[in-house]
């Protein structure tokens, strides 16, 4: 079956969706049972989708997680509030009082704080690495490491991380290897067929894909599904049936929307790259984004989300170029239907072991479903006002 057609059909057991097409929404706490026989076989098979207590899930949950399963490969989805709860719920399934983890420098920021703050005082160690260290991740490796985590294109500036090099290379050292893979998607990139362990998304993003959600999930391979449920469950963590379903539906319309994001995103980006005031693109198609290469072997296409550097520029100058823009709204989100505008411009205190050649201010969009020629208009007026306050 091709992706676009297992997309539309994963998910889908009669017993979920009851004839009609989309899953009945069970919103439970309490499940009732007959029998005592029936409680019993229930209770037994808790972990295998039978419906015990609303914590556990219910159909509607299961059918999102069998899709989510399946578009990535993998043994079982864990369903978690927020993808910031997918990521720390995932680590901490992992991890114990004295282990060491290897955490990439550009990892989503709440991951890194994560790690700073709340591992750090369980006494989890975390070393950061340069995204595009390759080989020589293996000189980092410790005798107490057991979790080497990636995130491919990196939060903001973009950098394309070798997957399966750095999986190759912690699996001979008998790591595990977790990713957040939301930028993948599932759609455009299926870490576990790379041998990574564990895939992480934060389905707020482009599968729910309509910005009216919070959801993470974490996919497990064989190895790790167990842990990863039976862990996630005694931590507390569950989603309700409401948005279960509406992630659920906006996932089926996801390659639809991708496709819309990709093709406008590169219109934007080569137009972005011809512009004078334009250092350079971070868009992972792009040669001047590190690791592109490795993006076009192993992604099967790109998002709407990419950054590019502008030669130079002061506060009044990015300030006139963000209040005024028509389309692209200033959010700290991605992955919705609508454009969206930031602006980084000090790396310092986000990174701590990766060195940027570039001084001037990076602005990340988000390309949304809009008129490509609309969004157009909206960035050349902005890079106008921000022209004018250069002078
Ligand atoms: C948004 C985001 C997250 C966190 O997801 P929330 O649902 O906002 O908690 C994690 N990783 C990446 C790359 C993200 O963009």
């Amino acid at each position: 079956m091709k992706a676009n057609t297992q997309i539309i059909h994963a998910g889908r057991k009669t017993k979920y969706t009851q004839g009609v097409v989309n899953p009945v929404v069970q919103r439970a706490s309490t499940i009732v049972f007959d029998s005592v026989a029936q409680m019993k076989e229930n209770t037994a098979k808790r972990g295998e989708q039978a419906l015990f207590y609303g914590r556990r899930g219910t159909h509607t949950h299961f059918a999102l997680q069998d899709a989510i399963a399946e578009l990535e490969q993998g043994a079982g989805c864990a369903l978690f509030p927020s993808g910031a709860a997918a990521v720390s719920n995932a680590i901490l399934s992992f991890v114990k009082t004295g282990d060491h983890i290897l955490m990439v420098d550009t990892a989503y920021e709440p991951t890194r704080d994560f790690c700073d703050k709340i591992l750090a005082n369980m006494g989890v160690s975390t070393t950061y690495y340069d995204p595009m260290i390759g080989e020589d991740i293996e000189d980092l490796i410790q005798d107490n490491t057991v979790l080497l985590f990636l995130e491919a294109p990196g939060s903001i500036t973009m950098e394309v991380q070798d997957v399966p090099l750095l999986t190759k290379i912690a699996k001979a050292h008998d790591l595990l290897v977790f990713i957040d893979n939301t930028y993948g998607n599932g759609y455009f990139f299926k870490p576990l067929t790379h041998g990574v362990d564990v895939s992480i998304q934060a389905a707020t993003k482009y599968i729910v894909g309509h910005s009216d959600v919070m959801m993470g999930v974490a996919i497990a391979n064989e190895a790790c599904w167990e842990q990863l449920r039976e862990n996630a469950y005694l931590m507390g963590q569950c989603t309700s049936a409401d948005d279960a379903y509406l992630a659920l539906r906006g996932l089926r319309t996801m390659p639809v929307r991708l496709k819309q994001h990709e093709q406008a995103a590169l219109d934007i980006a080569h137009w972005l790259n011809e512009h004078p005031l334009v250092d350079h693109v971070r868009h992972p198609m792009f040669d001047s984004c590190p690791g592109s290469e490795v993006f076009k072997r192993d992604f099967s296409g790109s998002t709407g989300l990419f950054s590019f550097v502008l030669k130079g520029g002061n506060k009044a100058a990015i300030t006139a170029l963000l209040d005024g823009m028509s389309h692209f709204k200033m959010g700290y989100s991605w992955g919705g239907f609508e454009s969206l505008i930031t602006v980084t411009s000090s790396f310092n205190r986000i990174r701590t072991v990766t060195n940027y050649d570039f001084s001037g201010p990076l602005v990340r969009i988000h390309v949304g479903l809009e008129d490509v020629e609309d969004l157009k208009l909206d960035l050349k007026a902005g890079l106008e006002r921000f022209q004018a306050q250069l002078k």
